[in-house]
């Protein structure tokens, strides 16, 4: 048995894959291993499914390696033509997808896991639109040659992802692999593996080759390890923490695979005393709060003006309070659910003990919900100073530090103290001031009045301990590509 007939939390019934999808068929395991996965809004489970060990792993690269071999040779125009079809379908099941990942991972359908699912819909049209559009340059050197630069595809690519936008994260990688002409083997979180397997319903019908996109769920320990240290993959596509990703490019060492990384952050966000501070708090709790705090940009260390603190802070405070509905996740008013797991979950809790511990004052918050499931309050720490673990470290829930400053250059110098470089906010009404402040900052995105805003045509990445490469826009699918240059003698 490959799939379970299921019952969503809002009545609809639908047919869940449990299998590996390996040459666009669902198997199980062979040696028969799986895992459970558990609701976060109840914490009981939902269904097994099988996880692939390194024999499953070994087959799906080889499936992948074998179907490359004609993949890459289908023209540009014919894989954008399957891109599209597959968003045709995953529009066309745009609920059964937002419902079940709400489901697995906890995220309130309507106000998350839907904007997941209409972004990878963008995302797969975005890359469908590119994939004829990948070309290389001529270069005239000497009057007796020219030489021509072509973008060629890498191969078999290991993609590893992680459970707070199993779909999306699906799409940011799958989409540019495929149309750039590489074939993927992709292992999903173990604490969410159902909804990628409901999107692998669609390969097939959306003109997916068999071998061509594979899925393994299973533990990173096991399954994910073995991909990522696998001799016939060329790439490996990461999203997740800073650790697993440093783990990850020391196994790829072995054989030097082109290793990309998207890993944490401890992204602050900067309030000076010109800035709109009703749009600041609109947006520093979107920055925090959005997806239960599990956001690798999250701005989770504020920086408001000395001038401003105490205003900002009673803004703040009251605005996350009306504005984090906190329910079930099939309630359409619901902005904030669970966490996804237990260790999450717990995780969480510490740091909120480590925050009281160190002397922060909680305004809001700073317990768990007492209801079913791993629900935590939106928790606001103030008067933080830097020193502090809740400050330094990255949490990965919805909880966040307010400090205050007194100048630019202070202020610049101690959002840069950090090992992470992923995103940074500015707010500020003076032009001048933010994009300086913005050069100065040391992260791979910087957001000028807003926060966590991201756009699929525009690159995502980090700096320093937060990754390596970028994904989405262009930059997205030339790191799906290596490139060959011919040199032409045109000499008598
Ligand atoms: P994680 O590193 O524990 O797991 C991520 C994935 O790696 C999972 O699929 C896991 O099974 C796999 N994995 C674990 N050990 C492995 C190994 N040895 N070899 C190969 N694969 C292995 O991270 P997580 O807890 O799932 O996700 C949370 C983290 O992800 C946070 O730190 C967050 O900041 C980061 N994240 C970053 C981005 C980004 O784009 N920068 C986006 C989302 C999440």
């Amino acid at each position: 048995m490959t799939s379970i007939e299921l019952t969503l939390p809002n009545g609809v019934k639908y047919t869940q894959p449990t299998g590996l999808f390996i040459n666009n068929e669902f198997v199980p395991s062979k040696a028969g291993g799986t895992i459970e996965s558990i609701n976060p809004s109840t914490a009981k489970p939902i269904c097994s499914v099988f996880a692939g060990d390194e024999t499953d792993v070994d087959i799906a690269v080889a499936a992948a390696k074998k179907a490359y071999k004609s993949w890459k040779k289908v023209t540009p125009t014919e894989r954008g033509a399957i891109l599209y079809k597959f968003a045709d379908l995953a529009e066309k099941n745009f609920d059964l997808l937002t419902a079940v990942e709400a489901f697995d991972a906890g995220k309130p359908a309507k106000q998350n896991s839907a904007n997941d699912v209409t972004e990878l819909i963008n995302v797969f049209r975005y890359y469908a639109g590119y994939a004829d559009k990948v070309s290389g340059r001529t270069i005239s050197s000497t009057s007796e040659k020219f030489a021509y630069t072509v973008r060629e595809p890498l191969g078999v690519c290991g993609q590893v992802i992680p459970w707070n936008f199993p779909l999306l994260m699906a799409a940011w990688k799958i989409a540019p692999a495929l149309a750039a002409g590489n074939t993927v083997v992709m292992k999903p979180s173990e604490f969410t593996p159902l909804s990628i397997l409901v999107l692998m319903t669609f390969a097939a019908e959306a003109g997916v080759p068999a071998g061509v996109l594979n899925v393994v769920n299973g533990l990173g320990s096991i399954a994910g390890a073995a991909l990522v240290s696998h001799p016939d993959v060329a790439k490996v596509a990461f999203t997740g923490s800073t650790a697993t990703g440093k783990r990850i490019m020391q196994t790829a060492a072995g054989t030097l695979k082109k290793v990309t990384l998207e890993c944490g952050g401890k992204s602050p966000l900067i309030i000076f005393d010109d800035a709109d501070l009703d749009s600041a708090v609109m947006w520093a709790h979107i920055g925090i709060m959005y997806n239960s705090g599990q956001v690798c940009t999250s701005t989770s260390r504020l920086y408001v003006h000395e001038k401003v603190y105490d205003e900002f802070c009673t803004k703040f405070v009251e605005h996350v309070k009306k504005a984090s509905v906190i329910g079930d996740v099939f309630d359409d008013s619901t902005f904030h659910g669970p966490q996804v797991s237990k260790p999450q979950f717990d995780k969480i809790m510490s740091y909120i003990d480590i925050g009281k511990k160190e002397g922060a004052t909680v305004a809001l918050g700073g317990e768990a919900i007492d209801r079913e499931g791993y629900f935590i309050y939106p928790t606001v720490f103030t008067h933080v100073n830097d020193n502090m673990r809740i400050v330094k470290e990255e949490i990965f829930g919805p909880v966040v530090a307010i400090g205050s400053f007194t100048s630019e250059e202070d202020v610049i110098e101690r959002c840069n103290a950090s090992e992470y470089g992923l995103g940074a906010a500015v707010f500020s009404k003076d032009v001048a001031r933010a994009h300086r402040v913005s050069g100065e900052l040391e992260a791979g995105m910087v957001w000028i009045n807003s926060s966590n805003d991201s756009d699929f045509r525009i690159p995502f990445g980090g700096y320093k301990l937060s990754g390596m490469g970028r994904e989405l826009g262009i930059e997205g699918i030339d790191n799906y590509t290596q490139v060959k240059a011919v040199h032409v003698n045109i000499a008598k």
